[in-house]
């Protein structure tokens, strides 16, 4: 089973310090939420954890089964089994979803253990039917005119088939509709085991609704300020934010 531990994470945006010393730890079958402000640093930690150049870490430690996550590249990151989807995925021109997807596999399977091409396509079709996807998507670019819902279906496609340690989900609930929510929280929920940690990064408690978490945090400023079950992230939806910061003495 995963252990994956932030330490004291600090991280620089644009030689800002907006991460400022976050600690947080995740094992195989544990789902942790964190919740928080607009502009509290929850989509800078998802950079900074998947090592986006843009996003400089000045202190801490970050480890997955005991080996250094910050020491490695990008690339390293997916192959160790960390998966992010984005706040706002990236659209790649000149590479299909279906290409993508398969040197993705490839890549976290390692060298002599690739996929075939007739189990990669039975596959990728199987669990694009569990999320109502069209299969036209598999040849489409990348991400290239999808809409919010496409985008978002599309990492939770890269997810079940990447079967990563630690998934990280920044935002997945935004611009989805009621139904694009469930069927991705039904993909992440059919994900859920003790080979598998989850952090779920949202602004809202609407998408907890769907996908149970065991733990709650909340982010301000830069750290994660308290912690709960998911009765945290119901008073958070019913009071806001106010109560925290006047219960920790947090001045903004
Ligand atoms: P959240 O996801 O909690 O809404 P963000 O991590 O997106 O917060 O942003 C935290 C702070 O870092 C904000 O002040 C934001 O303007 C700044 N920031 C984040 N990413 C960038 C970036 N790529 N360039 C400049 N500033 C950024
Ligand atoms: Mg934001
Ligand atoms: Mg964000």
């Amino acid at each position: 089973s995963p252990k994956f531990t932030i330490d004291g994470l600090k991280a620089n945006v644009e030689g800002k310090e907006i991460l400022k010393g976050l600690n947080l730890e995740i094992k195989g079958g544990e789902v942790h939420a964190i919740m928080g402000p607009n502009g509290t640093g929850k989509s800078t930690l998802a950079s900074a954890l998947m090592g986006h150049p843009k996003y400089e870490v000045t202190e801490g430690a970050v480890t997955l089964d005991g080996e250094d996550v910050l020491d490695m590249a990008v690339d390293e990151r997916a192959r160790a089994g960390l998966f992010l989807a984005m706040q706002y995925p990236s659209e790649i021109t000149g590479v299909t979803n279906a290409d993508f997807l398969r040197s993705a596999i490839n890549a976290r399977r390692g060298e002599g253990n690739e996929i075939s091409l007739i189990k990669f396509i039975r596959q990728m079709e199987a669990k694009m039917k569990e999320l109502e996807m069209n299969p036209e998507f598999m040849h489409r670019y990348l991400n290239e005119g999808f809409s919010g819902g496409e985008k978002k279906r599309n990492e939770i496609l890269q997810m079940l088939l990447l079967e990563p340690k630690i998934v990280i989900l920044d935002e997945i609930d935004s611009g989805l509709d009621i139904d694009a929510l469930r069927i991705v929280a039904e993909g992440v929920n059919a994900m859920r085991n003790e080979d598998r940690g989850f952090l779920i990064i949202t602004h809202y408690q609407r998408l907890l609704n769907y996908i149970k978490p065991d733990f709650v945090h909340v982010m301000m400023q830069g750290r994660i300020v308290k912690s709960g079950g998911p009765e945290l992230a119901e008073r958070l939806e019913a009071e806001g934010y106010d109560w925290v910061k006047e219960e920790l003495g947090i001045v903004d």
